[in-house]
C-alpha cells in the first residue's frame, strides 16, 4: 500500500479489513510524516509514538481474532491539547498547565480509546482556546501547510494544520465560538460544532462553559460523520449533555440528497469584511444548490450584528471564573514559592507569569463585565442578545431547513498580521459565533479557492438542534458535486511540503 497518509479513514478501515495494511502500518506511517513535516508546521504539542503504537498493535489482534470493531478502529487521530488524557501532557497550549499530566481521561478520550483510534499525539492550540490563529500558543504558532507564512486558524489550528499537513486523518477540536469550523475553512479540511450536549465537556478544560462544544475533524463529509458518532452520546458525568439518541449523522453523509430541501442564506453574513473571493466561491454553491433541486432563499437574521459584542462579554465573563482555579496550588506551574511569600503572593505571581496577554486580557474584561454595578449594563445585555439570537434561529428554521454562510469572512491571513490589534482578530468569528450562542450545531466544509490567493473557502451549514444529521446530508451533496468538478479532493490542489 502506498500513500497511507493521503487515504480517507473510511478507505483506511476497508483495507484493514481486506488484510492490505495494519494499523501499526497506517499509524507508523503518520508517525513518520509528523517527523518529516511538524518540524516546519508544528500541528503538535507531544507525539506519543509509544502509546499510538501499542493502540495499533492492540487492535490489529483484535481485528485478526475476528472481533467485533468500531468503524474507525485503527485509524489514528490528533488530539487537541484541551482534552484531558491520562499520562499524557495537556497544557491547553499555556505555559500555566506545563508539566500537568491529567490523571484521568476526558470521556471522548475513552470513548476514542474504546473505539481503537490511536492517539498520536496532542495538537497547538491558542491558549486556553482563546484566538483564532493559534499565534496566541504559549508555545509558538502552527503554520498553514497551503502556505507556512499564514495561520492555520484558531484556537484548533494544530487539529486542523495535522489534517492538511498528511499528519493524520481525523481529529478531535473543540468550539466556543468557531475553533473547529474556522480552522477547517482556512485549511481546507472539514470541522462539525455538534449540538450543544451532544458531546461530553467531561474532562475537557473550560473556556466558557455555555458555549464549549468538542466536535470532529477529518478531510471529508463522511470520515468527520464517522467521527462524529464515535464520540457523540449521553454522558452522565456532564450535567449539560444530551439524553436523546445521537442523530444519524453517517446515514446522512452516506446520503447527501438536497432535493427539495429549503435552504436560507443569512443576509447579514455577507458584505462589508467578506473577501471578494470567499464571496464568489459561495455564491457558486448557491447555484451548485439550486441545481441540486434545493430551493435556496434569502433569510435575514437581525440581530446577528450584534453577535460578536454579546460574545466578547459573555465569554470573558465565563472565563474569568473558570480560569480561577489555575492558581498555581492545584495544577501545573508554581512561581515564587521560596517559603518567604503569602499564598496569595504566590497565586499572584503563578498567574502573571502563567499566563499570555490574552488569557488576561480576557480575564479582566470578563472581572469587569460582572462586577457590581456593571453586571446589568454589560452582562445581563449581553444575555439579552444572545435571547434575541436565538429567536433569529428559531424563526428562520421556521421558514428553512438548514442555513448557509461563508465560515470565515477571509482566507488564512499572514502570521503576525493581526496580533497587534485584538479586535481585528475577533472579526474573524463573526460568522460562526452565533450557533455557539444558540447551542446549535455548524459545519465548515471547503468549497474552493479564493481566486485572487489560491487559499481555501469554508462554506458554513447551520441546523436546528439536534439536526446534526442535516449537516453531513447537505454538506456531502456539495462534496460530491465539487469532487467530480475537480476531479479530486481540494487538498491535491495543495503545494508540497519541503519534508515531504
Ligand atoms: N476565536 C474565538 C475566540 O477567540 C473562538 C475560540 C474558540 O472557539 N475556542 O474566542
Amino acid at each position: 500500500m502506498s500513500d497511507l497518509i493521503r487515504m480517507n479513514a473510511s478507505d483506511l478501515v476497508e483495507a484493514m479489513n481486506a488484510g492490505q495494511v495494519s494499523s501499526v502500518e497506517i499509524t507508523q506511517a503518520h508517525l513518520d510524516r509528523i517527523a518529516a513535516v511538524d518540524g516546519d508546521v508544528h500541528a503538535f504539542l507531544h507525539v506519543d509514538s509509544k502509546g499510538a503504537l501499542d493502540a495499533a498493535a492492540a487492535v490489529d489482534a483484535q481485528r485478526a481474532d475476528g472481533q467485533n470493531l468500531s468503524a474507525l478502529a485503527g485509524v489514528p487521530l490528533g488530539l487537541k491539547d484541551i482534552l484531558a488524557s491520562k499520562g499524557l501532557p495537556t497544557t491547553c497550549g499555556s505555559k500555566m498547565l506545563e508539566g500537568w499530566i491529567p490523571p484521568y481521561d476526558a470521556t471522548v478520550v475513552t470513548k476514542l480509546r474504546d473505539a481503537g483510534i490511536p492517539i498520536l499525539g496532542k495538537t497547538n492550540m491558542d491558549e486556553f482556546a482563546m484566538g483564532s490563529s493559534t499565534e496566541h500558543s504559549a508555545y509558538g504558532p502552527t503554520h498553514n501547510p497551503w502556505d507556512l507564512e499564514r495561520i492555520p486558524g484558531g484556537s484548533g489550528g494544530g487539529s486542523s494544520a495535522c489534517l492538511a499537513a498528511f499528519e493524520a486523518p481525523l481529529a478531535i477540536g473543540s468550539d466556543t465560538g468557531g475553533s473547529i469550523r474556522q480552522p477547517a475553512a482556512v485549511t481546507g479540511t472539514v470541522g462539525v460544532k455538534p449540538t450543544y450536549g451532544g458531546v461530553s465537556r467531561y474532562g475537557v478544560v473550560a473556556l466558557a462553559s455555555s458555549l464549549d462544544q468538542v466536535g470532529p475533524c477529518a478531510r471529508n463529509v463522511l470520515d468527520t460523520a464517522l467521527l462524529h458518532s464515535v464520540i457523540a452520546g449521553h454522558d452522565p458525568r456532564d450535567s449539560t449533555s444530551i439524553n436523546k439518541p445521537v442523530p444519524d449523522v453517517v446515514g446522512a453523509a452516506r446520503r447527501g440528497d438536497v432535493k427539495g430541501m429549503k435552504i436560507g442564506v443569512v443576509r447579514e453574513l455577507s458584505g462589508e469584511g467578506f473577501q471578494a473571493g470567499v464571496q464568489t466561491r459561495f455564491d457558486e454553491t448557491v447555484t451548485l444548490l439550486e441545481g441540486l433541486g434545493a430551493e435556496v432563499v434569502e433569510v435575514s437574521c437581525p440581530n446577528f450584528p450584534h453577535a460578536l459584542a454579546a460574545y466578547y462579554l459573555i465569554l470573558p465573563s465565563e472565563c474569568s471564573s473558570n480560569l480561577a482555579k489555575f492558581d498555581g496550588i492545584r495544577f501545573g506551574l508554581r512561581v515564587g514559592d521560596d517559603g518567604s511569600k503569602s499564598v496569595e503572593q504566590v497565586m499572584s505571581e503563578t498567574r502573571a507569569a502563567g499566563f499570555g496577554p490574552e488569557v488576561i486580557r480576557r480575564i479582566m474584561l470578563g472581572t469587569y463585565a460582572l462586577s457590581a454595578g456593571y453586571y446589568d449594563a454589560y452582562y445581563g445585555q449581553a444575555q439579552k442578545i444572545r435571547t434575541l439570537i436565538a429567536q433569529d434561529f428559531a424563526k428562520a428554521f421556521a421558514q428553512v431547513d438548514v442555513l448557509i454562510s461563508p465560515t470565515a469572512p477571509t482566507t488564512a491571513f499572514k502570521i503576525g498580521e493581526k496580533m497587534a490589534d485584538p479586535v481585528s482578530m475577533y472579526l474573524n468569528d463573526v460568522a460562526t459565533i452565533p450557533v455557539n450562542l444558540a447551542g446549535l450545531p455548524g459545519m465548515s466544509l471547503p468549497i474552493g479557492l479564493a481566486p485572487e490567493d489560491n487559499l481555501p473557502v469554508g462554506l458554513q451549514i447551520m441546523a436546528p438542534a439536534m439536526a446534526d444529521d442535516r449537516l453531513y446530508n447537505v454538506g456531502a451533496a456539495i462534496e460530491r458535486e465539487l469532487l467530480s468538478k475537480w476531479g479530486g479532493p481540494i487538498w491535491a490542489q495543495a503545494p508540497e511540503l519541503a519534508g515531504a
